[in-house]
């Protein structure tokens, strides 16, 4: 949508990115092009909102508050700091780590500067749009897909470093409502966040237990992922 707009020469005042930091590298990388490309353009750079501690803080660090959350937690072992893994009921994360701090900017600029709201919702997912009159969906309105919205950017020479190609979603490496065949191609194509993953869990595992906070993905651990992956492996060859 901003390829689009920088080359049907609409007016861009400013581009929020919601950065949650656990974006995989090849979209850091992405950011930064994008970034070059909007400042040799307009002139403009994109402003990222982060959280102030971030998504590990959140996971293990924060202090709960609420007098039920305290009584709850004290009752069932678990310790007063941390909401655990994110989970389908509970997703703390995308909340906390991108829409509010996305929202909170969007109304502030549309009520300062009456600003107009322009977000890139592709033209097969139209039931996501919200009817606000401050709100624009350019690739709504041009009939434009996520699929042909990607090779937009293929076009123009934004390719992720490949991401897409692996991947059939690249938000956080670490999510846990990915399936697991994502998970998979984790473990083989970033051995590394893999790495750091197999660590995050361990982590919440020893300080959550057994419950919800402390379970990945409902009867699977990252380690018992990695004995299965690990073993799917040694078949094959
Ligand atoms: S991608 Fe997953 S972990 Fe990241 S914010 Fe969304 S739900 Fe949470």
């Amino acid at each position: 949508m901003l390829l689009l707009m920088i080359e049907k020469d609409m007016p861009i005042d400013c581009v929020l990115y919601a950065d949650t930091g656990m974006e995989f590298p090849e979209m850091e990388a992405h950011i930064a092009k994008l970034d070059d490309l909007l400042y040799r353009e307009r002139g403009i750079h994109i402003t990222t909102l982060r959280h102030p501690h971030g998504f590990e803080w959140l996971m293990f660090d924060e202090p709960k508050q609420k007098p039920r959350c305290l009584e709850n937690r004290a009752r069932l072992g678990v310790p007063p700091y941390g909401n655990g893994w994110p989970g389908i009921k509970v997703r703390w994360c995308t909340g906390q780590l991108k829409t509010h701090l996305i929202s909170k900017e969007v109304n502030r600029l549309k009520k300062e500067k009456n600003g107009l709201h322009y977000i890139g919702i592709a033209a097969d997912e139209a039931h996501r749009c919200k009817d606000d009159p401050q709100n624009r969906y350019p690739l709504v309105e041009w009939g434009i897909t996520e699929a042909q919205a990607l090779q937009i950017c293929y076009d123009r020479g934004f390719d992720w470093d490949g991401l897409y190609e692996i991947y059939h979603r690249a938000s956080c490496w670490c999510c846990p409502l990915q399936r697991i065949d994502e998970l998979r191609k984790l473990r083989h194509h970033h051995p590394e966040l893999w790495a750091r993953l197999r660590d995050m869990d361990n982590r919440a595992r020893a300080m959550f237990g057994l419950g919800p906070l402390g379970q990945f993905k409902k009867d699977w651990s990252v380690e018992r992922l990695e004995e299965r992956f690990a073993r799917e492996e040694a078949q094959k060859s």
